[in-house]
Parts: C-alpha cells; sequence; structure tokens
C-alpha cells in the first residue's frame, strides 16, 4: 500500500507541476486577461490551443522532443524540471512523511492515518507554492501577493491541523487545537519579523533596499505552516544557502540582483524533512565537538568572517 501511494503521490506532483508551469506562466503576463487561471491552455508562441494529450507532464515534452507540436517552436527545458521538482517533493512527502505515514499497515491490512493524510495534503499545498513563488522570484525579483497571502491564510488554516507548526506548550489543561493554531500565528510573527527586522537593519546599514517585502510575506507564511523554531531555521538556511550558492553564481559572472525567495523555499524543504537532525547538529553535536577541541572556536570566528565578508559582497553587489 504503501509503495502504491508514493508513486501515487509523485504522479499527482507531476500533473500540479504541470499547473504550477502555467500558473508560473500567466502570473508573469502583463495583460490582466492573460493572468486568468482558467480556461484551456494555448501556446505561447503560436497561441493555438494545446491539444490534451500534448498536456500530459513530462512525457509530452519528451514525446515532441521539447518543441511545441503547432509550430515547432522550442519548448523550455524548465517545464519538465518544473514537473519532475514537484513530483519528486510529493514523493518525498509520502516515502519520508515529517508527520508520520499516511498509510499504516496492521495485520488487517492497511489503515489510512487521518491526521497524517491531513498533513501530507496540506503540506503538499505549502510545497506547490514554494515552487511557484520560487521561479516567478527567479524570472521577475518579485514574489506576487496573489500567491503569498492565500498562502499565509492556508497556513494559519493548517495551524488547526494538530501537528503541521508544532504546539505552542506541552501543557495538556489547554485545548490541542488553541496550542496548534498559537504556535501557526507565532510563526507567522517570527517568520516575517525576523525578516522585516533584516530587511530594516540591511536597508539602513546598506543605504539600499535588503530584502523585498515580498520576502516578508514569503517568511510569514512558511512560518504560519511550519512554527517559529522551523521558521527561524529556515531563514538562517536559507541565508547560509543564498551566500554560498549566490556567491558562487556572483563569482561565476552569472547577474548580479539575487532573488532571495528561491534560497528561503530550499531552506523550507530542508527543514521540512530534517529539522531533527540539523537542530542535533548546531545545539548538541557541534558544541560538545567544540568542548574537546580548543582550537574550534578559531575555525568558527574565521567562518563567521568569511560569511560576513561574502553576505557584505553580495548585498553590495545588488538588490531589488
Ligand atoms: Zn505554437
Amino acid at each position: 500500500m504503501g509503495t502504491v501511494f508514493e508513486v501515487g503521490a509523485a504522479l499527482l506532483g507531476a500533473c500540479i507541476g504541470s499547473f504550477l508551469n502555467v500558473v508560473i506562466w500567466r502570473l508573469q503576463q502583463p495583460n490582466p486577461r492573460q493572468r486568468s487561471l482558467g480556461g484551456r491552455s494555448h501556446c505561447p508562441h503560436c497561441g493555438a490551443l494545446v491539444r490534451w494529450f500534448h498536456n500530459v507532464p513530462v512525457l509530452a515534452w519528451l514525446a515532441l522532443r521539447g518543441k511545441a507540436a503547432c509550430c515547432k517552436q522550442p519548448i523550455a527545458l524548465r517545464y519538465p524540471l518544473v514537473e519532475l521538482l514537484t513530483a519528486a517533493l510529493f514523493f518525498a512527502l509520502a516515502a519520508w512523511p515529517p508527520h508520520g505515514p499516511v498509510f499504516v499497515t496492521t495485520a488487517n491490512g492497511a489503515t489510512l492515518d487521518s491526521a497524517a493524510a491531513g498533513a501530507f495534503g496540506l503540506l503538499s499545498v505549502f510545497v506547490a507554492l514554494l515552487v511557484a513563488l520560487s521561479f516567478i522570484d527567479l524570472d521577475t525579483y518579485l514574489l506576487p501577493d496573489v500567491l503569498t497571502k492565500p498562502g499565509i491564510a492556508v497556513g494559519l488554516l493548517a495551524g488547526l491541523w494538530p501537528g503541521v507548526a508544532g504546539v505552542i506548550t506541552d501543557d495538556a489543561s489547554t485545548p490541542p487545537a488553541l496550542r496548534s493554531v498559537l504556535a501557526s500565528v507565532l510563526g507567522m510573527c517570527a517568520g516575517g519579523g525576523a525578516t522585516w527586522a533584516i530587511r530594516a537593519v540591511g536597508s539602513w546599514v546598506f543605504r539600499r533596499e535588503a530584502m523585498g517585502f515580498g520576502d516578508v510575506k514569503l517568511m510569514a507564511m512558511i512560518g504560519a505552516f511550519l512554527g517559529w523554531q522551523s521558521a527561524l531555521l529556515t531563514m538562517f538556511l536559507g541565508c547560509i544557502f543564498g551566500a554560498v550558492l549566490g556567491g558562487l553564481g556572483s563569482l561565476l559572472g552569472r547577474g548580479t540582483v539575487i532573488p532571495f525567495g528561491p534560497y528561503l523555499a530550499l531552506g523550507a524543504i530542508v527543514t521540512l524533512f530534517a529539522r531533527a537532525p540539523i537542530v542535533t547538529l548546531l545545539f548538541t553535536t557541534w558544541p560538545q565537538w567544540q568542548r574537546t577541541h580548543a582550537s574550534a572556536q578559531w575555525l568558527l570566528a574565521a567562518m563567521a568572517f568569511v560569511a560576513l565578508g561574502l553576505l557584505f559582497v553580495l548585498v553590495r553587489r545588488g538588490r531589488r
């Protein structure tokens, strides 16, 4: 049962990815009439209606060898890659569920765990939003409100579902639903607030806008879904990924303006699947290693110095 569910989740992810391609493309159109998400899809080159079987994720792109059926214009490799990425994320949610397996195999066969199934549904909405927002940010350096604001609302609703955002206190006399909703609200404030503070300090220090207000709303959404601890860990990882990957891209001469959204989204995905080992590494393994190795503090100071310098160069080189 487990395998069937994992394969099904991957197939669903591929179809959602195909829809996300439409979302990513249409939200960038200057004409509001083209921005609607309803209706059948048209070829972006010649406007011809796309036949239904040419919308089949990944396979249609392979069968057509990356060329539109109507006008033979090339279809970017990015379309099947977005579908594959979404399929992989949905598969990961099914195969390594952060909130327990959806199907539990017992002697009487497989039974559905409704709490885990709800968490799976909410988290699939979350990763789909992250994929769409990342690619729109890469293209336009914008994180549209039309995705982040409903994302915050869904994240707060997800708080009603016990376990997704965690709980704010283990006090058993408070109803579990209230503890979980409070965790989600606190996550929204911590995520949005930390980003807003960094934005304010960065703008003041560097005398130019560091991070957009879209990043604040994105982090509020991530916090509403995952709770405050995960929001802060996401912010931390997002800054590391941004400094390392953005620094590499900058050294390779790939543009000077760095969208921060994709790094935050990557941080959120890593946090979603690997929060426990990262927390152990940061707060248990590392301090222990530091106590037994006296020179560790110099290594840490050197790393912090390099990171700060890199961040300074990056912010100087261009922001939204
Ligand atoms: Zn065409």
